[in-house]
């Protein structure tokens, strides 16, 4: 079987996704990339329901290169992603404080210094409807220079050079987005500047390596 191994760390991190309330059944949608193949999550499955045997996969163009369930309608958002970065995972979900905030800004701004994890102030790309040509394209647009995206009106997808990496920046934007959404009902936040952001990002690449 294609890309076993891809295949079961998808199955738990979806298993993860749910227990974390990080979307709301069905929707969201995880891919790994190895050398020419995507595996990515079928179309609208129950997680619970998920095997490795349930995960598709498609090569880089998006077909499919297996017999199998209908892979997740989110491939062209997937494939554009690993065509414009290096990721080696893509983590699409809908968390309920970041959908919210993609009705109401353009961007997230650094209100937390953790915000470092995406690479900057998040941008909230333009809506599109899910599963188009248009939405991917709006959304690696809008994820220039950042590991992440809000997508309007839809929910956010965020990617990283492993499948745990890309999860943990999701678990972080959502948690700056709630964090944002919570100082905003009391008032005027105070935020970071860019070079203090710039100053984090290069602390975290060397935060949580412990020495062996
Ligand atoms: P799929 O179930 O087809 O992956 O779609 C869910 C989703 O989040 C669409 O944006
Ligand atoms: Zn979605």
């Amino acid at each position: 079987m294609l890309l076993y191994d891809e295949r079961v760390q998808l199955v738990e991190f979806c298993r993860r996704m749910q227990a974390d309330e990080l979307t709301v059944g069905t929707s969201g949608n995880l891919s790994m990339r190895r050398g020419a193949h995507i595996a990515i999550t079928p179309s609208g499955v129950p997680y619970s329901d998920l095997t490795p045997e349930s995960i598709c996969v498609i090569d880089l163009a998006g077909n499919p290169v297996e017999d199998g369930l209908e892979p997740s309608t989110e491939v062209p958002m997937h494939t554009q992603v690993y065509a414009h970065t290096d990721a080696a995972a893509v983590v699409h979900t809908h968390p309920i404080y970041a959908c919210t905030l993609s009705t109401l800004i353009d961007e997230l701004p650094p209100v937390h210094y953790m915000i470092a994890l995406l690479g900057g102030p998040v941008r909230v790309a333009p809506y599109a409807t899910f599963g188009t040509v248009e939405l991917a394209e709006n959304s690696v647009r809008a994820m220039a220079g950042r590991f992440g995206v809000i997508l309007a009106n839809h929910g956010v997808t965020t990617y990283g050079d492993g499948l745990a990496k890309a999860y943990t920046r999701s678990i972080y934007l959502e948690w700056v987005c709630r964090m944002y959404y919570q100082a905003r009902l009391l008032g005027e936040p105070n935020l970071l500047p860019a070079d203090e952001i710039e100053r984090v990002a290069v602390k975290l690449e060397r935060y949580g390596q412990q020495a062996e």
